[in-house]
C-alpha cells in the first residue's frame, strides 16, 4: 500500500481582497474559502494514483479554522483522510514555518508516508516555496513542476516541462514533488463523494501545543520573513507619434528606447545597427 500525503491549503475565492497592512497578510476572513487550485491539481495526481493502485491519501491543510472546509472536499474527493493543522500561536507563518510546521505534523502523524505531493505555487502568496522547503525539513528527495506522475514500485517516474523541452525522471521513496498547475484536470465532485465524506469525517485537528511547541511560540512573531509593505505595481503609459523620413524616425526610435528594446528582446542591439541593413 502507498502511502500519500497531499498538502493543500485553503486560498481566498477573489483575488482582490483587503490587507492587513500591519502583518503583511490577507484579510481571508472577508472572502470565501476555496481550495487552492495547485494544490487540487496535486490531489487529482494522488487519486489518479490511486485509481492504479492500492494507496491511502491524507490530505494535510494549516490554516484557519475555516479551512477544514477543504479538508471535507479532498474527502468528498478520494481521499481516506484529513489533518488540520490550526492554532492561533500557527497563525501568520511565513513559508519557512509553514514548512517546518507541516514537517512536524506528518513526522507526528503520517511517519511511514512513501510520497508527498503538493502544488507547485497557491494563488494567493505563489512563493513556490513550501514544497521544497518540506523535503529539505524530512530530509528527502524532491522534484517541482511535475506533469505527470507514475510510480513503478520504490521509484517513482516524472514527466516535466522545462523551457522547450521535456524531461523524464526517476526518483526514489520516499520522496516529494510538486505539481505543475497546468497538469492534472481536477475531477468534478461526485454527489455520492459528498455523502460519503460527510458520513465519515475522519478529520482530525492538531494544534501547536501537539506538535511540541511551548506557549510562548508565535509564528507571526518568529517567522524568519516579514512582508514589509504590499501595493500594486503602477505602470506609465506615454503615446508618441514621430513624423518624418523612416531613416530619421528609426534613428530617433532608437536613440530614445534602444536600451529598452534590447533588454526586451534579450539581445544587444549596436546602436543604428540597422544602417548596415
Ligand atoms: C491560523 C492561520 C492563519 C493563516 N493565515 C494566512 C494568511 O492570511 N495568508 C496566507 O497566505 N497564509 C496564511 N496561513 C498559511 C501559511 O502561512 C501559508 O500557507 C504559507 O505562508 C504558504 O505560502 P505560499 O502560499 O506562498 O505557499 P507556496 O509555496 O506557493 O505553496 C505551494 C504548495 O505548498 C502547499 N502549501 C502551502 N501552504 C500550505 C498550507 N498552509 N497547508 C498545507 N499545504 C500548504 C500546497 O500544496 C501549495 O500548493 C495561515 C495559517 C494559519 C495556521
Amino acid at each position: 500500500m502507498l502511502n500519500i500525503i497531499v498538502c493543500i491549503k485553503q486560498v481566498p475565492m477573489v483575488s482582490e481582497l483587503p490587507w492587513n497592512s500591519k502583518t503583511g497578510t490577507l484579510k481571508r476572513e472577508l472572502a470565501q474559502g476555496m481550495m487552492d487550485p495547485a494544490s487540487r491539481r496535486a490531489l487529482e495526481a494522488a487519486l489518479q494514483i490511486k485509481e492504479k493502485q492500492a494507496a491511502h491519501i491524507c490530505a494535510i491543510t494549516m490554516g484557519p479554522a475555516l479551512a477544514e472546509e477543504i479538508l471535507h472536499q479532498a474527502k468528498a474527493l478520494g481521499a481516506d483522510e484529513g489533518v488540520l493543522l490550526t492554532d492561533r500561536q500557527m497563525a501568520g507563518a511565513d513559508t519557512f514555518l509553514t514548512s517546518h510546521i507541516l514537517a512536524k505534523c506528518i513526522q507526528k502523524e503520517c511517519k511511514t508516508f512513501d510520497l508527498i505531493l503538493c502544488g507547485a505555487q497557491t494563488s494567493d502568496s505563489e512563493t513556490a516555496q513550501v514544497g521544497p522547503q518540506l523535503a529539505e525539513e524530512l530530509k528527502i528527495p524532491a522534484i517541482g513542476y511535475v506533469n505527470c506522475v507514475e510510480v513503478k514500485e520504490n521509484i517513482i517516474e516524472v514527466q516535466r516541462h522545462v523551457d522547450d523541452f521535456f524531461e523524464i525522471l526517476n526518483m526514489d521513496l520516499p520522496g516529494l514533488i510538486t505539481i505543475d498547475l497546468s497538469a492534472y484536470k481536477p475531477r468534478y465532485l461526485a454527489l455520492g463523494g459528498v455523502e460519503t465524506a460527510f458520513e465519515k469525517p475522519d478529520i482530525k485537528t492538531v494544534s501547536a501545543g501537539e506538535l511540541g511547541f511551548d506557549k510562548d511560540f508565535s509564528a507571526l512573531k518568529d517567522s524568519p520573513t516579514r512582508i514589509i509593505d504590499v501595493f500594486s505595481p503602477t505602470t506609465q503609459k506615454e503615446n508618441r507619434v514621430l513624423k518624418g523620413a523612416v531613416k530619421k524616425v528609426v534613428d530617433q526610435l532608437f536613440d530614445d528606447y534602444g536600451k529598452v528594446i534590447s533588454s526586451a528582446m534579450g539581445k544587444d542591439l549596436k546602436t543604428h545597427e540597422h544602417d548596415e541593413a
